[in-house]
């Protein structure tokens, strides 16, 4: 590598105890940052623009020529290139096969009003998404069916934590994203034209049924506890995924991709 390059070898360096705090919700939001492990993901955030602080490079790795450019590209972007052994690598993440390259980004709190959008397109709003994991699923899955982006309603767990970010594949680098009480995102919903289908258990239309429009919002509710009946009874349409056996439910993630690619397939998958 040709340009200047820090190596730190102790646990007790300041900066791996910065990056082990990104582990906590505390941490992250004292510092407005999150981490995201992996070559392919580090890219990924640095091709979509999101500005890293901080990138760190097994050091007996760092002369691979694609971990080289990454660390070339970083360091121009700004960002504080090092290099670590693999068992401090370990440490930050908390995995015995730690990724080669780890990073720390500056999150991003975008306004409800960055997810307008004019044509057509599908929104899914998520009520009190509790589960880092369906969380990171959901971003992947909204991205990978061109979604135009996904709300936070009321309580939700963090975008930016460990698990969402991993379960997201590169997704939360790629797909817009807000908080937002239900008021608001209503009003913002109805200003905008956009037709709300809930998923939930007490579904009227089977889902294949469903009227979704050109334009509309899919709404998925808690992992525990669904819907409140406040706001099904503001949704246009409850659609129901067909069930049979035991199990009284669906797994939200799973529910969710269900009706984003029936959104999706009624528009005939353009
Ligand atoms: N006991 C909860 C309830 O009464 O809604 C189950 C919640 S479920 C695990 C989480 C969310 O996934 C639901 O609120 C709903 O949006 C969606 N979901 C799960 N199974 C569904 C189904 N068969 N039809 C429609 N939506 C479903």
């Amino acid at each position: 590598m040709n340009h200047p390059i820090e190596t730190i070898t102790s646990p007790s360096n300041p900066l791996i105890k910065s990056l082990k705090s990104l582990e906590r919700k505390k941490g992250r939001s004292e510092t407005g940052l999150f981490l995201a492990e992996g070559a392919r993901l580090v890219e990924q955030g640095l091709e979509q623009g999101w500005k890293a602080e901080t990138l760190v490079i097994t050091a007996t790795m760092a002369e691979r020529p694609h971990l080289a450019a990454l660390a070339k590209r970083a360091s121009a972007a700004g960002a504080r290139v090092v290099l670590a052994p693999e068992r401090l690598m370990s440490k930050v993440t908390h995995k015995d096969n730690a990724q080669s390259v780890i990073a720390s980004f500056h999150q991003q709190h975008r306004p409800l009003d960055a997810l307008t959008k004019t044509g057509d397109g599908i929104w899914i709003a998520l009520y009190e998404v509790r589960d880092p994991g369906n969380l990171g699923t959901i971003l992947r899955t909204a991205d990978c069916a061109g979604a135009s982006g996904v709300v936070l309603l009321e309580t939700c767990c963090d975008p930016y934590s460990f698990e969402t970010v991993r379960a997201s594949m590169g997704s939360i680098f790629d797909m817009p994203f807000a908080n937002a009480s239900f008021d608001a995102f209503n009003s913002w919903r109805q200003a905008q034209g956009l037709s709300l289908t809930a998923a939930s258990v007490n579904g009227t239309a089977r889902h294949d049924k469903a009227p979704f429009g050109a334009r509309s919002v899919i709404i998925m509710g808690n992992e525990q506890a669904g819907l409140p009946e406040a706001i099904e009874a503001q949704c246009d349409t409850l659609a129901l995924i067909p069930m049979r056996g035991g199990a009284d439910s669906l797994n939200l993630a799973q529910a969710t991709a269900i009706m984003t690619y029936e959104a999706w397939r009624q528009r005939d998958f353009t």
